[in-house]
Order: structure tokens, then C-alpha cells, then sequence
């Protein structure tokens, strides 16, 4: 009964974005105006407890919530709490999000309750003024005491940075010192070419992660981990502090053969490969009616299409499979 695709990959991980709003403007993400779905197009919570509950039917055992902000949701602990079941029935293995840490003061320990134990959040830059500048709306301190909240309920945080040069290059050994201080792990994602997002010059902004591993090996010896999760992330052990750095190439082919996951989008679209347009719609079987099996044919439908591989390629210095879509709208 396991989610198998073409390639037989079984599919164990969802990425669910619960929401395309953002109290932040990150200008690698969104336009500062951004046009947002009307409700009605958006699952309801109801809807998302449903369709989750199907995958995990299915054979999906990790869960991770994202957005725009998962956590400006309305509502959003309602279906936390309601996901919990699945963690206690043990068909559920991990409920996890990744937020921009705004309102982790709020909800930290809330989602500890619910049964979350990691978290990820997203934060580029130490420096208040640099913070201002690429998140547009957001406030350092607010995200600085959500991560410590975060700590103090006891949940596992991850630190995730986009590598932007001429932006936090001058920061990447403070940013490791401060996240080794806290015991956090720490990973380094290349920006990738997403959506219309007005007039940045996302070439310019590239930083790619191997010049920025070649200034970690300036300082410290580094040894390639072995450790995959069947995600684009890869792994690097400092030496001298045996502090683990991941990585993530999206834009590099690296790991689609092990790619074990699908993205639903807080409207019901599912996208079986981040660099591909390829996409179907489970709300209409959601919504068409009360039983569960029309959905759970849409998904398996669905996943019986995912793609080999995808297209990005930065190599010709050209935008070259750029995506038309936000990251907010399929949650990175
Ligand atoms: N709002 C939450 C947050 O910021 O963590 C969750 C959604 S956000 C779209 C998920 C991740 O995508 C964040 O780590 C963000 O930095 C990353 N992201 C957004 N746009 C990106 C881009 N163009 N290239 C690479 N990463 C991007
Ligand atoms: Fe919001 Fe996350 Fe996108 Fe930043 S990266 S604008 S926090 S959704």
C-alpha cells in the first residue's frame, strides 16, 4: 500500500505549506506586494488535518509544516495538536516545521506539546540594520527570542541561511560560532531561482557553496559526512570543533535519486518535484466528498507521475529552468 513512484522511490516525507501569507518580505522570496490567495482557495484546517491523515495512511511518516509562515496560520495549533494522534499512534515519526521565528516566543512550547521536537528556522543575518534590510518587515529581536524560547521548551533547532553574497559572507564564521554557542545545527542553502520578485538581481546575489565551503577550509579541516536524508542536504564536520555544517544545492542534480518527498501547497496542489512544473490537485477530490478514497486515488495518481529529475542550471550564467512559482507558494 506504500507510495511508490515511476522510479521506485517510496515517498515518506510531506512538505505542507499551510499558508502562502508571511509577516516578513525576504527579498529573495516575495515582491514587497504581494497579491495573496483569497480564502476560500486555501484548505481549511479541517482539510489539511484530512489530507494529512490520508498521506500518513499512505505511507508518509515524516511531516514537515511550512508557508509563507506557517505559524501566522489562523488556528494553526488546532491542527498541531491534531497531528499529534498520529505521532502517538506511531504512524507519524516526526512533525516538524520550518518558520521564520517571529512567533516562536508564542508557540514554542506549544509545540512541544503537540509532540514537535525539532524545529528549522530561517535567519540570514546577526546584524539588526542587515536583518531590516533582507527580511524588509522583520525584527531581529523578536526571531532572537524565538529561538531562545524555542530552546528553553526544549525543541531541537536548526539554523537555515541563505547564502547571499556581499550580504552575510563577511558573517559566516559568526554565524557558526553563535549557532555552535547554542548548540543548534546550522546549514547553508544557495539561493535558487523562484518567482517574480520585482527588481533583485538574484545572479548578483548567488554565493555559491562551494566558495563558501573553500572559506570554511580557510580556517578549520573539514571532513565530508556521509550522513543523506534522502534531501538535497549534505554534510561537513569541522575538525577543530566538531561542529557539523550541512549544505543545500537545490540547483545541483545530486540527489533526485534518492528524493523521497512530495510538496502540497496550502490550496491542495501537489508537486512532486521542487523543479518542476508538474502539478495536480487534491483539493477537488478533498472537497468532492466525505470519503477519503477519491483523494487518496488523487495522491497515488499523483505520485505515479513524479518526475526523474529536474532542470535548474546556473551553468550558462543564464536563469536557466527558472521556476515561475514563489517559494512561499510550495514552502521551499
Ligand atoms: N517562512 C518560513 C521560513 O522562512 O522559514 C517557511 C517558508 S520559506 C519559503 C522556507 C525556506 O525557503 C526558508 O529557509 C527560506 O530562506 C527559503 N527560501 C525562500 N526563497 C528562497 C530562494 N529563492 N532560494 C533559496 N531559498 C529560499
Ligand atoms: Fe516569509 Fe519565509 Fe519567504 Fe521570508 S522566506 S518572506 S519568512 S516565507
Amino acid at each position: 500500500m506504500a507510495l511508490i513512484d515511476p522510479f521506485q522511490r517510496a515517498i515518506t516525507y510531506l512538505r505542507l505549506s499551510v499558508t502562502d501569507r508571511c509577516d516578513f518580505r525576504c527579498v529573495y522570496c516575495m515582491s514587497e506586494n504581494m497579491t495573496f490567495l483569497p480564502k476560500k482557495d486555501l484548505l481549511t484546517l479541517e482539510e489539511l488535518d484530512r489530507l494529512c491523515s490520508s498521506f500518513i495512511r499512505l505511507g508518509v511518516e515524516k511531516l514537515r509544516i511550512t508557508g509563507g509562515e506557517p505559524l501566522v496560520r489562523r488556528g494553526i495549533m488546532t491542527f498541531f495538536d491534531g497531528m499529534s494522534r498520529h505521532l502517538d499512534s506511531g504512524a507519524l515519526k516526526e512533525l516538524t516545521l520550518t518558520t521564520n521565528g517571529s512567533q516562536l516566543e508564542k508557540y514554542a512550547a506549544d509545540l512541544y506539546a503537540a509532540g514537535v521536537r525539532r524545529v528549522n528556522v530561517s535567519l540570514d543575518t546577526l546584524d539588526e540594520a542587515k536583518f531590516a534590510e533582507i527580511t524588509r518587515w522583520g525584527r531581529l529581536a523578536q526571531v532572537l527570542r524565538g529561538v531562545d524560547a524555542a530552546l528553553k521548551a526544549g525543541l531541537k533547532v536548526k539554523i537555515n541561511v541563505v547564502a547571499l553574497k556581499d550580504f552575510n559572507e563577511v558573517e559566516l564564521f559568526d554565524i557558526a560560532a553563535w549557532c555552535a554557542d547554542l548548540g543548534m545545527d546550522l546549514t547553508f542553502i544557495e539561493v535558487m531561482p523562484m518567482g517574480d520578485i520585482g527588481n533583485e538581481n538574484r545572479l548578483g546575489q548567488y554565493w555559491s557553496l562551494d566558495d563558501l565551503r573553500g572559506s570554511l577550509a580557510e580556517r578549520f579541516t573539514l571532513t565530508d559526512l556521509p550522513d543523506r536524508t534522502g534531501g538535497p542536504a549534505r554534510y561537513v564536520k569541522l575538525g577543530e570543533t566538531g561542529q557539523r555544517i550541512g549544505f543545500i544545492t537545490p540547483l545541483s542534480h545530486n540527489f533526485c535519486e534518492s528524493c523521497n518527498r512530495v510538496r502540497v501547497t496550502c490550496t491542495g496542489e501537489i508537486y512532486t518535484c521542487l523543479g518542476q512544473e508538474g502539478k495536480s490537485d487534491l483539493r477537488g477530490p478533498l472537497r468532492a466528498s466525505e470519503a477519503d478514497a477519491p483523494l487518496e486515488d488523487a495522491i497515488r495518481a499523483a505520485i505515479g507521475l513524479k518526475p526523474k529529475g529536474h532542470d535548474f542550471d546556473y551553468s550558462r550564467q543564464e536563469l536557466g529552468g527558472q521556476m515561475s512559482r514563489h517559494m512561499s507558494h510550495t514552502g521551499g
